[in-house]
């Protein structure tokens, strides 16, 4: 039975009273109730029993032999262990002032004897069920404070991580801004040297250019001069002699100053290239025909050809005589001894191969892979008579390359070489 009809709740009861009549009354009362109950006669035993194991209410009457019940509430305010625990005073005197000291002492409330059952229950009821709120509000507040604790320490903690990454990230970015001016610099002295390199290559280009149309016209005119000389055959055989050597130290030189143009075209990507269809039999023929008498009766060309001609070759004419000429005039200058020359000009169905072989001096197999490199002059070169710039094969590599083709050499010392051009007749030969 209780106040608001609902099940009692359990609970663990205390009863203080020196009444034998009241302590069986009330331990059966709230026995049945469903409660468990322990009973004393006195004020010591209960402070005693309360501090061994703490009720969950106390049930305690005021006038009792030795310690009355306002001393015994005291006492049990005044320890750790039993201060919590509900005490409701029980007492025959229904005065204000019993009350006011009942409460004073400590006790959550006041029940009058004789007892009436339900108010009883109802208060005992009462008392445990906000008892157990207190409790579970306590445990909350812990447990809410401990929460906000922790929050607190993390909080703390990320603000040190925050503080700690805030600082590597300054560090960082002053590192990155230093490297950045760093680079800046960089850039600026780059940019400068590259200004500096531009313009002397311009310079190079606009001197190369004036040297070029400076010598052109004279010696032009100094090669038609020859020729006229030449023509004359009124000139003893020194003179005659004389006048061919003057003629290709002169063509020599021509021959330098159009290479130097053509490399630096090409370097500049503005070589020109005109591809025509060309007979290219008719042209290597031709060519040799130009040579034989310039280098007779020391040297003779020979001149074959193989294979089947395609109908017809796209080729840039300039670079073709600069191709065969380079080559024909590299195996003139490296035979010192004179001998012969074989031009062969070979029809394959892919390609077509120009070769030329002489058996000169040879070039060692080390050297034979720079010979292609700007300025390179082979040790051999200090054999022969005559001016070597080592810008022969260069301008033959890039005039081969232009239309698409290769050129390889074997060559052995004191036995000859041969250099072989390949230019591939599907890809850049036909239209
Ligand atoms: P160079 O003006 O020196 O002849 P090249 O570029 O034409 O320049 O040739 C580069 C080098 O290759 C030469 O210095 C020489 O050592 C070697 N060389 C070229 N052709 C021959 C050859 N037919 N026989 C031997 N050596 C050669």
């Amino acid at each position: 039975m209780n106040s608001n009809n609902s099940p009692p709740s359990s609970g663990n009861i205390l009863i203080i009273d020196d009444i034998p009549d009241n302590l069986r009354f009330l331990s059966e009362l709230l026995t049945k109730a469903g409660y468990t109950v322990r009973k004393v006669i006195n004020g010591e035993m209960g402070i005693e029993s309360a501090v061994l194991e703490p009720p969950d209410l106390i049930l305690l009457d005021i006038k009792m032999p030795g310690i009355n019940g306002y001393q015994v509430c005291d006492r049990l305010k005044a320890s750790n262990r039993t201060h919590q625990i509900p005490v409701i005073f029980l007492s025959a005197l229904d005065e204000e002032a019993e009350k006011v000291m009942a409460f004073q002492a400590g006790g959550v409330d006041y029940i009058l004897k004789p007892f009436q059952v339900v108010e009883v229950l109802a208060r005992i009821e009462t008392h445990l069920r906000m008892s157990r709120l207190q409790q579970q509000l306590q445990q909350k507040n812990a447990q809410l404070e401990q929460e906000i604790e922790q929050k607190k320490a993390a909080e703390a903690a990320l603000k040190f991580l925050d503080q700690g990454l805030e600082l590597r990230i300054k560090e960082r970015t002053s590192e990155i801004q230093k490297e950045n001016q760093k680079l800046l610099r960089l850039q600026t002295e780059l940019q400068k040297v590259l200004t500096q390199e531009q313009q002397r290559s311009n310079l190079k280009s606009q001197w190369l250019d004036t040297i070029t149309q400076t010598f052109h016209t004279p010696l032009l005119t100094i090669t038609s001069t020859l020729e006229r000389l030449k023509e004359k055959s009124d000139y003893s055989n020194e003179s005659a002699h004389q006048i061919q050597a003057i003629s290709n130290d002169i063509r020599s030189m021509r021959q330098l100053l159009q290479d130097m143009s053509l490399l630096r075209n090409a370097e500049a990507q503005k070589l020109s290239f005109h591809p025509i269809a060309l007979d290219l039999t008719e042209f290597c023929r031709s060519l040799t025909n130009q040579w034989q008498p310039t280098i007779s009766p020391k040297y003779n060309i020979l001149f074959v050809h193989f294979g089947k001609p395609p109908s017809t070759i796209m080729l840039d004419e300039n670079l073709m005589q600069s191709i065969c000429n380079h080559l024909l005039s590299n195996a003139i200058r490296y035979s010192p001894k004179g001998g012969s020359i074989l031009f062969e000009l070979v029809y394959e169905p892919a390609q077509v191969l120009i070769r030329v072989r002489d058996e000169g001096i040879g070039i060692p197999l080390e050297e034979q892979e720079r010979i292609f490199d700007r300025f390179y002059r082979g040790k051999n070169a200090d054999q022969i008579t005559g001016t070597s710039a080592g810008l022969g094969l260069t301008v033959v590599k890039q005039a081969v390359a232009q239309h698409g083709g290769t050129i390889t050499v074997s060559s052995e010392v004191n036995r000859g070489s041969t250099f072989t051009v390949s230019l591939p007749i599907q890809k850049f030969l036909y239209p």
